[in-house]
């Protein structure tokens, strides 16, 4: 998980401070040393800490915290809002151009996740703004960046232009233009050409395209992964093409979070954008204040529900609660529920976005695994339609069955079995108390 370290130490920090009473000058002093170690250990840029800090200590000891009820969560509150305003506070809007199409020149170093991220992109600008995008295939030194987009193309179904290499960089995104408008597609993504290391030619022919196209965001992207260097990358694509914002990639990886925490401060570029894995849909918005919450501890709901909205047929899961209050849920049911959850990514990033489920007891170092959960999936297809709708009817020698053709042992159908019914009686048990409630206040 990105930011592991970091959001344990950070944690441990403010749970000392947070049921103060009083907030001496000490205890300030004391936790702002606390956080800058974490934040250097983080690979936070060090002139980035010292402002940090600085502005913390300022309001921290200051009235607003003094004269509140609740000085600890004030402090905590101040810590949440600069470490959301460090990594640019508000979210940022896309550009829209008032004559489409609109134009999007990528730019980043080779690896980077440039290409996969311009596919992303399109997938998200079609999905969440009904946006229909078009990829152009600008970098002509490496053929197989062009057949990678081609393939992008073909996987989200969306055109690609594309004119071999022969053809220069800065005539393919002239011509790309010319056709969008023919197509009246509202969106051109440019994937320009990478390089392992930045050089003079390849700013130069970056800048060419910049001034031939006039693009309404120059988006950089940069590997959050490489730490520091993202950070000095992002500097100089700044510096040369005054780039509109920042997409950063492999925040699913184990990244400390220094580049994600130094790149606004460092640059004064928003990132607008967050890789969470090599899935076409794995970009989301970045929401400085949400991922602030979430290093804090604090969970983020808002991801959480649009997680949910996206991915999860809100109809189908009302039915599927109701059949579990009325107890006629079966194993098809559970089956299909188990896979609307897993549509929303992986377990432990949804287990972050809960508010406090990372300091409870067992799940603080749960391991999820989602193995185990692939052998409940196959235990469940290896039961015939009629056991999925009737568990009663698994006998002993349904039960070997089942084992054989799940590949797991008889021991594991049991559980399993045990465990559903276990949970529908719950489920009745609850509906039951809550019905029981309702009746005596005499509402519906
Ligand atoms: P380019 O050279 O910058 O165009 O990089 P590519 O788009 O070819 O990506 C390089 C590698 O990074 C590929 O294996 C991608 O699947 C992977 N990648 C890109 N974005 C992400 C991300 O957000 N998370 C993870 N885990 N991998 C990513």
């Amino acid at each position: 998980m990105a930011f592991e370290g970091l959001a344990d130490r950070l944690q441990n920090t403010i749970q000392k401070i947070k049921g103060k009473g009083k907030v001496t000058e000490q205890d300030v002093k004391e936790m702002t040393r606390e956080v800058r170690l974490a934040l250097l250990e983080a690979d936070v840029n060090f002139k980035v800490v010292k402002d940090f800090i600085k502005k913390v200590k300022e309001r921290a000891v200051g009235e607003e915290v003094m004269e509140s009820l609740t000085p600890g969560q004030q402090v905590i509150k101040i810590v949440k809002e600069e470490l959301s305003g460090l990594m640019g506070g508000d979210e940022s809007k896309i550009a829209v151009a008032d004559r489409p199409p609109t134009v999007i020149m990528m730019v980043g170093l080779q690896g980077a996740g440039k290409t996969t991220t311009t596919g992303k992109l399109a997938n998200l600008l079609r999905k969440k703004y009904n946006r229909k995008p078009m990829l152009v295939a600008a970098d002509i030194y490496r053929p197989a960046a062009i057949d990678q987009l081609e393939t992008l193309g073909k996987q989200l179904n969306m055109p690609v232009y594309s004119a071999g290499t022969d053809t220069s960089p800065v005539d393919i995104a002239n011509q790309a233009m010319v056709k969008a408008k023919e197509e009246h597609l509202d969106y051109v993504l440019i994937d320009t050409a990478g390089r392992l290391h930045i050089d003079g030619d390849l700013m130069e022919e970056l800048i060419q395209i910049k001034n031939n196209v006039n693009p309404d965001e120059i988006f950089l992207v940069v590997d959050a992964m490489t730490g520091q260097d993202a950070v000095n990358v992002a500097e100089s694509f700044n510096e040369q093409l005054d780039v509109s914002g920042v997409i950063l990639t492999k925040l699913d990886g184990d990244t400390r979070g220094g580049a994600a925490l130094s790149i606004k401060a460092v640059t004064d570029k928003p990132i607008k954008f967050a890789g969470m894995g090599e899935k076409l849909d794995q970009l989301e918005v970045f929401h400085p204040e949400r991922m602030a919450s979430r290093i804090l501890g604090m969970g983020d709901v808002l991801s959480l529900i649009e997680k949910a909205q996206e991915n999860v047929d809100e109809k189908r899961a009302k039915e599927l609660e109701d059949k579990m209050r009325s107890a006629s849920f079966t194993f098809d049911d559970f089956l299909e529920q188990m896979g609307q959850v897993r549509k929303m990514g992986p377990l432990d990033e949804l287990l972050d976005m809960i508010p406090g489920a990372n300091k409870m007891k067992g799940l603080k170092n749960v391991e999820i695994d989602e193995k185990q959960i692939s052998h409940v999936e196959a235990v469940i297809q290896s039961m015939t339609a009629k056991e999925r709708q009737d568990p009663s009817i698994i006998n002993a020698s349904r039960r070997k069955r089942i084992a054989k053709g799940s590949g797991r042992s008889v021991s594991d159908v049991n559980r399993l079995i045990k465990q559903f019914d276990e949970m529908k009686k719950m489920m009745k048990q609850m509906t039951n108390m809550q019905q029981g409630k309702k009746g005596k206040k005499g509402k519906k």
